[in-house]
This record gives structure tokens, sequence and C-alpha cells, in this order.
């Protein structure tokens, strides 16, 4: 018997494009429509910050289905149009016009926006985010030889437009509020690594400074103030500060929100019938045993095959732990699990030459685990984290013992 349900999926981004993916694959006969904000199909955010802000090229590569896969598979696409309410009561979404359309579940995958900075100057033109094609296409036309452009974030995002920034010959500077930057994810020793490499480069690395105001002529950018009272000339501005989860719909609403929309395993909400993914949820995560949410492309790529299944009643749920990568110069890594600054690291490898797996422990544990320029081995990495043996830290730093073998001889009593 034909499937006469309506699914709508808001949001045009990795999320819900695999979410769509999922439905079909397992089954979904019904309707599916797509409302999305930007004008674009679906598609992925790493290149933006990497290999198409360096080249320009490969755009392609980033959708994740082409338009004659939304065809075949039924799918009403609405671009550029983006729902402005939801109206649970009556199961409906609304978009800007006033058009209601009518869903039996309904997935959010609204995704985040960039943190903007709060401070005098901030509208200033070249002042530049990065969230979209275009603003990537903004960023690189920015990054020419001689052209001083400034970051406010040494976050990913600020560090991997900065490679970029670097090898197109620009000047650049980083200015990071905390004493190291990444230090909150990485804690000071591999963090260490990140600055080292970034200076070695020519970049002017500068931390534990506070960005007061944003300095301009004739409207345009010309230095960025810093608490000190000392200017940091720009022709460029690159602000990477974080990101905010798009919960405001889902607040509107009334479905609980707490750090993103309260989800189980499923994505399912405090409304049965609606459901999210991607960055805005904090989802629950069974292999840690408590709730998380992740801002990374490697959940909204993964978590919405197990929510599909939640919005057909079939069984499966999400979890995966962590996951994300980054390309910077000639270092590439690779990260799993979740980490803390204060927990113990143990290094496999040589952080000096930057070839190593890094491996943070926490009561003899492994909880996450980041190789760089060392690849094939996030699989054993995830093992390792989710075994829970407690570890011999010589064995495990040691390149020559297996990952597999690593668990201390006497952890288990024995
Ligand atoms: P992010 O990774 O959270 O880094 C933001 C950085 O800016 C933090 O170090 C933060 O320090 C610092 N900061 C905050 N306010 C500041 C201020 N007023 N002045 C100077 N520094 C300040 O965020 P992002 O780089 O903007 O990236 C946005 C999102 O995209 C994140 O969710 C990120 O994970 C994701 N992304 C991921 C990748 C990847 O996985 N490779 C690549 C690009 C983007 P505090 O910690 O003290 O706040």
């Amino acid at each position: 018997m034909a499937d006469n349900r309506t699914f709508v999926v808001v949001g045009g981004g990795l999320a819900g494009a695999k979410a769509l993916e999922a439905l079909r694959e397992k089954g979904f006969d019904g309707r599916l429509v797509l409302f999305a904000a930007e004008d674009h199909l679906p598609y992925e955010r790493p290149p933006l910050s990497k290999e198409y802000l360096k080249t320009g090229e490969k755009l392609d590569e980033a959708f994740v289905h082409d338009r004659e896969w939304y065809d075949a598979n039924r799918v009403d696409l609405r671009l550029g149009a983006p729902v402005v309410a939801i109206d649970p009561a009556a199961h409906e979404v609304v978009t800007g016009d006033g058009e209601r359309t009518a869903y039996d579940r309904l997935l959010l995958a609204t995704g985040s926006s960039p943190r903007r900075l709060n401070l005098p100057g901030a509208d200033l033109d070249g002042v530049l985010y990065l969230r979209t094609i275009e603003d990537s296409d903004r960023l690189r036309s920015a990054f020419r030889p001689g052209k001083r452009v400034v970051f406010v974030g040494g976050g990913w995002i600020g560090l991997e437009a900065a490679s970029a920034a670097s090898e197109a010959g620009a000047e650049v500077t980083v200015l990071e509020a905390l004493d190291l930057p990444l230090v909150r994810v990485l804690g000071p020793r591999v963090a260490t690594v990140f600055a080292e490499l970034h200076r070695e480069h020519g970049v002017d690395l500068r931390t534990s400074v506070q960005v007061s105001a944003l300095e301009g002529d004739a409207g345009r950018v010309t230095a960025v103030r810093l608490a000190d009272g000392s200017l940091v000339p720009a022709d460029t501005v690159v602000v990477g500060i974080g990101a905010a989860p798009n919960v405001e719909l889902a607040e509107r609403a009334g479905l609980a929100v707490e750090n993103g929309v309260l989800v189980d395993a499923q994505g399912r909400t405090s409304d049965p019938d609606v459901f999210a993914a991607g960055d805005i949820a904090n989802h629950e995560l069974p292999v840690l045993g408590r709730r998380i949410r992740v801002e990374h492309w490697a959940t909204a790529l993964n978590q919405p095959v197990a929510v599909a299944a939640g919005m057909l009643d079939q069984e499966d749920r999400y979890d995966e732990l962590p996951y994300f990568y980054t390309d910077q110069y000639d270092l590439g890594m690779e990260y799993i699990g979740l980490g803390s600054p204060d927990d113990e690291v143990v290094v496999r490898g040589d952080l000096s030459q930057r070839e190593f797996i890094a491996f943070w422990l926490r009561e003899g544990r492994v909880v996450a685990g980041m190789n760089v320029n060392v690849w094939d081995v996030v699989d054993d990495v995830k093992a390792l984290i989710r075994s829970g043996v407690v570890v011999d830290r010589v064995r495990l730093a040691d390149p020559d013992v297996p990952l597999a073998d690593v668990e201390q001889a006497n952890s288990r009593g024995t």
C-alpha cells in the first residue's frame, strides 16, 4: 500500500541531505520535502576552509547529490525558502511567504551560524566570516600576495583559513584570546604543535590578546585595535570565534532546548513527531553514557541514518564517537573520541617532526586519539577507546606495539 505520509526536512546542509537519502534507502515511499535557506543544493562544508578555499576548484565534489538524484528520489526541493515557524499542534511548517506545509514527521537540521563579533567597527567592509560557498569565495579573493589578513580567533576556521592565506602569500596575523590556539580542545602539549606549525610558516600568531575594536576608513576596515591600545593593520579581517546552533525555530515551537535541541539517540525531540540532527542536536550518545552536541562534519554525515530510522519507527541508534579532521599546510590529522585539556597525554611518534599519534587518557583509559601525518589508524584508535581497557603507557607510546596489544598486563586483576 502506498505511504501517503509527508516528511519535511528543514535545513539544506549535509545532515538534511543525508536524512533524505537514508529515508529513501530505508524504504520510505511517501512525500519528502526539503526546505533550504541557501539557493544551493545541499553541500559539505569542510572544503570551504580547506581545498576549495585554496584552489577555488572541485566545488562539484562538495555537493552531496546532483539535481538528478533529488528528482529520481522524488524530493520536493524548496531552495532559498527558509522556514520561519513551526506549528507543532497543526503539524505544519511556515515559510516566509506565509505558505504552510503539513508534515507527519519533521526533521530539523538547521545547522549553526558563525558567532558575530560584537565590537565597535564589526560591521565595516572587509570584515569577513566563513560559512557558505560565497564566504569562501570572498576569503579567497582577499588572500593575495602582500595583503594583510588578520584572523580573530585561532580555532579550526582561523587556523585552516590562515594556512590558506599564508600559502597564497598574504601577511597573516592570528589573534587568539587564550595562551595557545586550540588549547581548550587539545591541551597545551599538542596545541603547541599547531602554534609552532603556523609560526614556522611565517604567521604572526599572537596569543592572550583581547580585541577591543575594529578601526576603519571610509567604511572599510584598516586595523584591529587590541585591549592594550595597540593597532594591528589589516586589509581584511576574518572572524572565526565559534558558532551558535540555529535553534530559534525549535525554541519558538516549544521544544526542549538546552545547548541545542535535546534528542535521544534516534534524534527524537520532546515532540515525538519532530526530530533533530547535526549541529543543533544535543543527543544521547550511549558509548559516552551522556549527551553531547558536536559541530563537526562526521556527525552530520552519519547521524541521519539513525534519525531516519527513528522517523520510520525502525530500530537503530546513533552511537559513533565524535570524529573530525583538519588540513593545514603539510599537516593532515584526524581526531576521534572526546578528550579534555586536563587529560594525561601519551604520544607515539615524534611531536617535533609532526608525525605522531597522541592519546588522551583518563584514569588510564584512552578517551581520544589524534593521528598527525600517520594514516589508516583511526579504526584501531576507535577500538581502543571503545574497549575501555587500562593501557600500559610504555606500550602505548611504542610504535612497534600494535594498538590492539597495549592493555596493561594486570589491569583486569589477573
Ligand atoms: P572554534 O573552533 O570554536 O574556535 C573559535 C576560537 O576563537 C576559540 O579558540 C575561541 O576561544 C576563540 N575566540 C572566541 N572569542 C574570541 C574573541 N573575541 N577574540 C579572539 N578569539 C576568540 O570555532 P571556529 O573556528 O569559528 O569554527 C566554527 C565551527 O566550525 C566550529 O564548530 C568548528 O568546530 C567548525 N569547524 C570545524 C573544522 C574541522 O573540524 N576541521 C573546520 C572549520 C570549522 P575560546 O575557546 O576561549 O572561546
